[in-house]
């Protein structure tokens, strides 16, 4: 067989952690090509996203293929009914739960979408018809079966372990393979199954959000959060909790379901505050036990419901939403949305942060430009809806539950397809994070390691 060659273009998450959106093309005989693009995502925080998100894309929709998305976040899949509305007529490929998360996280983005828009949905970048329209091109693959996408290229997706149903894609084509990691878990999970093994990469494509830095042990972080909740309940607070509704939340219900029943805390009311994490917990139970690790399929094979205990309430309703605010303290809220900006978190920060006894707890990626940035980064007030709001509470974080691999884990994770990979691509991080991991990966691992630029295309030898 002749040499063939393929072309990478980095259409978005390159030098910001949001956005991804990749474009593979591979040739094929008779000068056709394979117009593969991977993720198709929204950017999330800085004041431009919303005109980010609404520009037109770089490359004509109707061109490509077929779209394999990693994983449900919508960092990951926010932009795909816009691309369907704007003539993509191929095949979306994820796995089931991916797929089945993935409408939930973009029916709920539409809804933002129109309220952003004044509710006018001329103005709206796509709506629930667009979303609609790309269910219908949506077809499952699962994990570690060999699947021809044609010009003699195959996919093989492996568990990524960062949230139920996320993959990684390997094509390979004549020996030679290029692997999409989407985003990497912090293996070991609480809920998932480990990070698998690359092996024989010869392009990579990694995140690397964390490329510059490690979490706390998981030991601390537990510790710390059963420290938070106590010191919360002895000052009878209000604990606030802005929660990605997916994986996050379940992390945080799984934990604080364990404290109940280890008898760490004592059992106080915890509001579950979001219509799209209830959604999403409905869909990990139904999953139950596909996609969990062994600890947790024998947790549920013993009758534990890992995702309810009693004093936990699903407040699915705006009205139930609002008593949650007469009902005495102390108690947990869990809200969203992770970075508050937006959804009915940001409501209990308006209702709770200027009272001392009550806490703000992070435990994710706040993006920069978000609310929950600004928090994170220690203002004393904060504008919420027009109202100047001060800051009395005590804003807490514990960076141990990210759902993505540190620094070391990183290294780690590449050291394993050392021996045949000619280049790792780092994104899907800011760029002091991107580069710091590019040079611990020269250093350290001894690979060709770069960040590319928006838009930068690079010929692969595959
Ligand atoms: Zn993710």
């Amino acid at each position: 067989m002749s040499e063939k060659h393929s072309k990478l273009t980095f259409y978005g998450g390159t030098g910001i952690v949001t956005g991804a959106n990749f474009l593979l093309e591979i040739d094929g005989e008779n000068g056709k090509s394979l117009r593969i693009l991977v993720d198709c995502g929204f950017v999330q925080g800085g004041s431009d996203s919303h005109t980010l998100n609404a520009k037109a894309f770089p490359y004509e929709p109707n061109s490509i293929d077929i779209l394999f998305v990693t994983h449900a976040h919508l960092d990951h899949v926010g932009k795909i009914p816009k691309l369907v509305k704007d003539g993509f007529k191929g095949i979306i490929y994820s796995t089931r739960t991916t797929r089945e998360l993935a409408q939930v996280i973009m029916e709920d983005s539409a809804r933002l979408l129109l309220k952003d828009a004044g509710n006018n949905p001329k103005k709206v970048i796509y709506n629930e018809e667009d979303i609609l329209s790309a269910m219908r091109l949506w077809k499952d693959i699962p994990y570690h079966t060999k699947t021809d996408i044609g010009f003699g290229v195959s996919v093989y997706l492996k568990d990524a372990g960062h949230i139920l149903g996320s993959a990684m894609y390997e094509f390979s084509r004549s020996g030679r393979n290029i692997v999409f990691t989407g985003d990497l878990g912090n293996s070991p999970d609480l809920l998932l199954p480990d990070t698998e093994k690359i092996t024989d990469a010869n392009y990579l494509l990694m995140e690397s959000v964390y490329g510059d830095r490690n979490h706390e042990s998981k030991e601390d972080r537990k510790q710390k959060f059963v420290q938070i909740v106590k010191d919360n309940i002895a000052r009878k607070g209000v604990l606030v909790i802005p929660a990605f509704s997916l994986e996050r939340t379940q992390i945080v219900l799984y934990e604080l379901d364990e404290m109940v029943e280890q008898k760490l805390i004592p059992s106080i009311p915890v509001f579950l505050d979001s219509p799209m994490a209830i959604r999403v917990t409905e869909i990990y139970r139904k999953e139950m036990p596909n996609g969990f690790n062994d600890t947790i399929k024998k947790d549920i094979e013993s009758g534990d419901d890992i995702f309810s205990f009693p004093n936990l309430k699903y407040t699915l309703t705006t009205d139930e939403s609002k008593a949650i605010l007469g009902s005495p303290n102390p108690k947990i809220i869990i809200a969203g949305s992770g970075m508050s900006n937006g959804g009915r978190v940001i409501h209990h920060e308006k209702n709770y942060l200027p009272d001392p006894n009550n806490t703000l707890l992070m435990m994710g990626y706040e993006a920069v430009g978000t609310l929950g940035r600004t928090l994170m980064d220690g203002a004393k007030s904060v504008n919420i809806y027009g109202e100047n709001v001060a800051v009395r509470a005590k804003v807490a974080n514990i960076q141990g539950y990210s759902a993505h691999k540190d620094s070391d884990h990183l290294i780690e994770f590449v050291e394993d397809t050392k021996d045949t990979v000619e280049k790792v691509f780092c994104v899907m991080g800011e760029p002091k994070s991107s580069l710091f991991l590019v040079q611990r990966l020269r250093d350290y691992v001894g690979v060709n390691a770069m960040m590319p630029k928006l838009g930068e295309s690079f010929d692969l030898n595959f």
